[in-house]
């Protein structure tokens, strides 16, 4: 039998898992710095959080999801999202309660039955941030700005804001009836067709060709905005303009359910070749209460891990191998050694140094070449007749140099060598 990682997964192995951590360790710290706070949802949800949550008439929710029955019959899916889930706990542990508003950041794993291609997994990796409680537009622009500032930290260029409002469900309405019959008066492809009645905004999402030129043309949004949603939009893109951020007006970006309001964006780059979405949030103001909660406006955004790991690679960041190990014990002789050596590797560990000792009673010549096999800075020899004389050998393995020094003063040797060299 062949066991494999199902199709569209993958495994994370070092030293790449070694980049992820600090890559996430990065994010997070930016994330602190805006006094955004960790949350940690359940990998799986109720079925129903999803598709009042994303929609029913979502590819996510039609086609994409994992969902099963569990056990005792009920229905559950593995999360293809993170901001449902978010919302639901905020309702579910009142937060609406406490100080407003609530700044959240997630990472983790979101799952979604996709034809896999590079940088896109049937379980991908995702942070977000949600900021509930507010719907102001510096909230808006707080969150555009924080995805622009994480490209900056990482040095990626060449990313374009694209940015839209989709009004409110006050002036929408008026703006869908209008589309609606543009559409039917123009040919669509055939998903379109089926989705004018239904989503018409969605066909505004379309890639296919046929739909292409058509989507150039069709109404605007903007010309529909009520006054409210305008004054909303015109001071976000002050906002961002304030701190030098360009941006494209993208009337054709929108987000097709009712939930969604006001200021949608993207960040693309052209990093990978074709133009992609690397961060993709807005507005959710409806969220809360179709999730049976109080009202409680929400904006956020959702960024893929993995295409930018990939995005990454092509930068210098990632040109990143393990740090090496500072010690590696090498021992010589019987268990009374090795358990000499467990010591002396408890007490350098406890000064602070990354160490290790040879786990499986290898020869010594053996665990040499394991040591240089990994690059440990230093290697310390202990054999027999050394620990009778409270000595090791310490083995600087850049300088090529070998001393013996007193068990005691093994830790000051080895933090001078560093500092010498
Ligand atoms: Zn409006
Ligand atoms: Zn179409």
């Amino acid at each position: 039998m062949n066991l494999k990682a199902p199709r569209g997964t993958r495994d994370i192995l070092p030293p790449a898992s070694e980049v992820w951590n600090k890559v996430e360790s990065k994010i997070k710290e930016i994330y602190r710095q805006r006094n955004f706070w960790e949350i940690r949802t359940p990998l799986f949800e109720e079925t129903d959080l999803f598709v009042r949550g994303v929609g029913g008439t979502t590819d996510i929710v039609e086609k994409e999801m994992y969902t099963f029955n569990d056990k005792g019959g009920r229905s559950i899916t593995l999360r293809p999202e993170g901001t449902a889930p978010v919302v639901r706990s905020y309702i579910e542990h009142k937060l609406h309660g406490e100080p407003q508003p609530f700044k959240f950041y997630y990472f983790g794993p979101m799952f979604r039955y996709e034809r896999p291609q590079a940088g896109r997994y049937r379980q991908h990796y995702q942070t977000g941030v949600e900021v509930i409680g507010g719907d102001t537009p510096l909230i808006d622009a707080e969150v555009i700005s924080l995805g622009i500032d994480i490209l900056k930290e990482f040095s990626i260029k060449g990313w374009v804001l694209h940015l839209n409002s989709i009004g409110c469900r006050e002036c929408r309405p008026g703006y869908i009836e209008e589309l609606k019959s543009y559409f039917k008066k123009e040919t669509v492809c055939k998903e379109c067709s089926q989705r004018i009645d239904r989503n018409p905004l969605r066909v505004l999402d379309c890639k296919s060709e046929e739909c292409a030129d058509l989507k150039e043309r069709s109404p605007s949004i903007i010309d529909y905005l009520c006054p409210d949603c305008s004054l909303h939009f015109s001071q976000v893109q002050e906002l961002l303009t304030s701190r030098e951020i360009s941006f494209t007006i993208d009337p054709t970006l929108v987000r097709g359910l009712d939930y969604y309001s006001r200021t949608a964006f993207e960040i693309k780059t052209r990093e990978l070749g074709a133009q992609d979405t690397i961060i993709g949030g807005g507005r959710y103001d409806g969220l809360a209460e179709i999730l049976g909660g109080p009202n409680a406006p929400g904006m956020g955004f959702g960024m893929g891990l993995d295409r930018f790991l990939l995005m990454l690679e092509k930068n210098s960041f990632a040109n990143y191998k393990n740090t090496p190990l500072d010690i590696f014990l090498v021992t010589i002789g019987d268990e009374n050694v090795q358990k000499e050596s467990w010591k002396i590797l408890n007490m350098v560990r406890k000064a602070g140094f990354s160490a290790d000792m040879d786990l499986l009673v290898r020869s010594p010549k053996n665990q040499m070449k394991f040591a240089n096999r990994i690059g440990t800075r230093f290697t310390v020899i202990i054999g027999e007749d050394e620990l009778a004389k409270g000595v090791v050998q310490l083995k600087d393995m850049e300088k090529g140099t070998q001393n013996e020094v007193n068990i005691e003063e093994l830790i000051s040797n080895i933090e001078a060598n560093y500092r010498g060299g």
